[in-house]
């Protein structure tokens, strides 16, 4: 580790996103805990998945998934909140290593040639810079 950042890291330690408590080597954006407390939908594993049932008839697909719960005042909220409106796309794709990682061993990846996330407006993707 370089001088600079080892002593910026000792003196701004990086926070939870989540309940600000410091991070521990090895975490990134979010603490062990508040990760772990996230709630997950499970919806790649029912026959009545919500989302595939969202997206029905709207656009063409092969499945859906969501692996986080959205609930208002949540932990959740919090992190979407900092990727979406306070220019945090690391967490973004943090979050989104954590989805895949989750997902990656039920199989729900195989024979999947493409992911497609959610499409957002021109004009917003230009003021956030991301999707
Ligand atoms: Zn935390």
């Amino acid at each position: 580790m370089k001088i600079g950042r080892f002593i910026a890291e000792a003196l701004f330690p990086a926070r939870c996103h989540a309940c600000d408590a410091a991070l521990m080597a090895g975490e990134r954006f979010i603490c062990a805990r508040c990760l772990h407390d996230l709630v997950r939908t499970r919806y790649h594993s029912v026959d009545d998945n919500p989302m595939a049932e969202r997206f029905a008839g709207l656009i063409p697909f092969q499945r859906a998934a969501a692996q986080f719960f959205y609930r208002p005042e949540s932990d959740m909220a919090v992190l979407v909140q900092d990727f979406k409106y306070r220019k945090f796309p690391g967490l973004a794709r943090y979050l989104g290593h954590v989805a895949a990682d989750e997902l990656l061993p039920t199989g729900f990846f195989y024979g999947v040639d493409a992911l497609v996330p959610v499409p957002m407006h021109w004009r917003k993707r230009t003021l956030r810079g991301y999707n």
